[in-house]
């Protein structure tokens, strides 16, 4: 079933959004589609077939670089620019813009804006990723699915300047991250050539380089990108629990909890998009909000915002569904 792209994207969506994607975008997309996971079958039959066995600098490596830029992603990118749940220090804030440009999941302005996007639309026409526009009747289908994990990246209306200027005109006013963003591809060529200079150098040879680049590099994006913090746009939009009743299909999904740092109560998060904390329940694993303790005891950040107690109470399932519908003036 085709859909009637023109009505996916509508209003200020739509504007100055190209028919195409633009090369250098359509690049970006078949690298970070195919690149990583061809890689780790590499990686894997290298290991097995004893060739090429990674050592502990390259998996440690590999493993320091994941972590840095999944912290520098979901609270930087995500909590802190797209949501604005906390206020940082200069040193925090150009610190996790820095880190989550390693992620090879764009410059960080543009991010944070897809993102707000997709708040404004949650599974509605114009949300860039959600996997519902694919059915007339919103139901799920695979397509969506392939859709919302990574297909989304080849498409120009989802990653389309379109209505930029309004979802990050606050974001683009700030010195620090309009210069990580307009040097993006330093950081992302910085994310490759630092994991093959530790090798290159802890192996003395240029094979030692090249696995450093293969581990530290690819095999880590496929890790972080394809095999968890992607789940956030499929997985936690597609299965799941719902705990709120949110006019979107958001769930939380508590074995991603760990690998996403909390982002997998993604239905307590657009239950309260403001909130710096994802777990709203005992139990509930939040090791973003653990981090944001430490640096608030350290006095690095202030102001982090709970949960919201009354928007939440409206919005639990059984009470009075849809009251609390998007709007710009809530989503970050
Ligand atoms: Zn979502
Ligand atoms: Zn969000």
């Amino acid at each position: 079933m085709t859909p009637d792209t023109d009505n996916l994207f509508p209003d200020d969506a739509a504007d100055a959004t190209p028919e195409r994607t633009r090369g250098v975008d359509l690049v970006f997309a078949a690298i970070v589609t195919f690149a990583p996971p061809a890689a780790f079958v590499l990686g894997t039959w290298l290991w097995i077939s004893g060739r090429a066995v990674p050592s502990a600098v390259e998996i440690g490596t590999m493993i320091a670089i994941h972590v840095c830029s999944l912290v520098g992603v979901e609270l930087g990118f995500h909590r802190l620019f797209s949501h604005r749940s906390y206020t940082a220090t200069r040193l925090v804030k150009v610190g996790l813009a820095a880190m989550g440009s390693l992620a090879f999941q764009g410059p960080v302005i543009w991010w944070a804006s897809i993102h707000r996007k997709h708040h404004r639309y949650a599974d509605q026409p114009g949300d860039p990723h959600s996997m519902y526009l694919f059915d007339p009747d919103r139901r799920f289908t695979w397509r969506g699915a392939i859709h919302a994990h990574i297909g989304w990246v080849w498409s120009a209306r989802s990653v389309g300047r379109g209505g930029f200027a309004r979802y990050a005109k606050d974001l683009y006013r700030d010195a620090d991250l309009l210069w990580i963003h307009t040097h993006y591809f330093a950081f992302m060529i910085a994310g490759f050539a630092l994991p093959a200079l530790i090798s290159g150098v802890a192996h003395g040879s240029l094979q030692g380089a090249g696995l450093g680049l293969l581990w530290g590099g690819f095999i880590r994006i496929f890790l972080m990108n394809h095999l968890t913090y992607w789940c956030i746009n499929s997985v936690t939009h597609g299965w799941g629990r719902q705990d709120y009743a949110t006019p979107d299909h958001s769930t939380n999904v508590p074995l991603l909890a760990l690998v996403t740092l909390g982002q997998s109560w993604h239905n307590n998060h657009h239950a309260s998009p403001t909130s710096a904390i994802m777990s709203h329940r005992k139990g509930q694993l939040d090791p973003g909000a653990w981090i944001l303790a430490l640096l608030e005891r350290g006095k690095l950040i202030s102001n982090v915002r709970r949960p919201y107690g009354p928007a939440l109470g409206r919005v639990r399932r059984g009470q009075t569904r849809n009251v609390a519908p998007p709007h710009h003036g809530d989503d970050h």
